[in-house]
């Protein structure tokens, strides 16, 4: 019987080998169905990866911030030593791995308490409510006037960012998104890596903005081509369409978080603010309390980096959507690149089908058509 038993098992685990060899021969070789193979690993690496992503999120997002007087911190750097972490994560004082809660000092005075035993650890430093730098007293005469320049310390604050996406390119929208990012949330999303969309790739961007688009109130305005195209020809500038979809996103987001208010709005500049607000005359609600104007506001507050990232992609997959339709890649910008596409789109499509994909008042249109006549000889 054990005889049996034992033999058994034997058989079973060659089976095993042999199955494991056969999969890892397969795996190395080049053919169809190895590619499909090759797919599917990818494939489920990437959800995995995602998984992980999203965890480490939901951790963050249970997490308890105290901000600290450096002493403090300190304090705590000599009281965690023998836990200390080598080296240190970007931008932070120390950081030490408990067996159930990760503590993380950044330079900003926030301190990050992470896993089963937060609530434990941070006890032990005190007051748990974050302090909010409140921005300074204002005087009854300057409310509701736009600054040229943003209040001291406005980093640190509560902030609703506002950045905008595909004004300069030729195919796709313009995409306008407002963000509110809270003061506790800033070290998770430093931490998840959100900066300026300009400094970021593409599949980062998307990775971000899947996991800020669930963690953040915000609001996205998509001004389509056709309707982009309607109105420019009827007379509006460029200025004002971005102006009144800046507006109308900061407003959807104020109504999202109400009553809770911001403690400031920051919108990253394309105007002077009083062409700004010159722009939404006839608007029947303007925001225009606590509102900031800064160029490479994105470096300012990482309200407007979060706005940016989830505008560029909503642009993204505006052009992933054109380029299903036109069948072909489409590609971004204003350059060349974009008058061969567009070409390349007349002779397949049409001319009637272009404004639904590109501005029509860009010089490219008129380099487009002449070099689809050109190509039909
Ligand atoms: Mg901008």
């Amino acid at each position: 019987m054990v005889w049996a038993f034992r033999a058994h098992n034997d058989v079973l685990l060659s089976i095993n080998i042999y199955a494991y060899s056969a999969f890892m021969y397969i795996r190395q070789r080049k053919g169809p169905f190895q590619r499909i193979l090759q797919t599917i690993i990818t494939r489920t690496e990437k959800v995995e990866k995602q998984k992980k992503l999203y965890r480490n999120v939901v951790q963050l997002l249970g997490n308890i911030v105290l901000q600290c007087q450096m002493k403090q911190i300190e304090k705590m750097k000599d009281f965690y030593d023998e836990f200390l972490r080598d080296p240190n994560p970007p931008g932070s004082v120390f950081a030490a791995k408990l067996p159930a809660c990760m503590v993380t000092a950044y330079k900003s005075g926030k301190v990050l308490f992470q896993g089963n035993d937060a609530e434990k650890e941070a006890e032990r430093w005190g007051n748990r409510s974050p302090a909010v730098n409140k921005p300074a007293v204002k005087t009854a005469g300057q409310k509701s006037a736009a600054k040229g320049t943003v209040p001291p310390g406005i980093a640190q604050m509560s902030v609703i960012g506002s950045d905008e996406v595909g004004t300069g390119d030729f195919f796709g929208p313009i995409t306008v998104v407002a963000a509110y990012v809270k003061n506790e949330n800033i070290p998770l999303l430093k931490e998840l890596g959100v900066k300026d969309s300009k400094d970021l790739n593409d599949p980062k961007i998307i990775e971000i903005a899947k996991i800020i688009k669930d963690v953040i109130p915000y609001s996205l305005m998509t001004l389509k081509n056709e309707k982009y195209n309607q109105v420019q020809s009827s007379g509006m500038s460029q200025g004002k369409m971005k102006a009144i979809l800046h507006n109308q996103a900061i407003l959807n987001v104020l109504g999202k978080i109400g009553p809770e208010k911001p403690d400031a709005i920051l919108v990253d500049q394309f105007v002077q603010a009083s062409t700004y607000f010159q722009h939404l005359k006839g608007q029947k609600s303007i925001a225009n309390e606590n509102i900031y104007f800064s160029t490479k506001a994105e470096g300012i507050h990482l309200a407007v980096a979060a706005a940016s990232i989830l505008a560029r992609y909503a642009f993204i997959q505006y052009i992933d959507k054109l380029s299903k339709a036109a069948g072909f890649t489409i590609p971004k910008g204003a350059g060349a690149q974009v008058d061969e596409a567009a070409a390349k789109l007349i002779l397949k499509k049409g001319r009637d089908v272009l404004p639904a994909y590109v501005k029509l008042h860009f010089a490219n249109t008129e380099k487009a058509i002449k070099l689809a006549a050109k190509k039909r000889k």
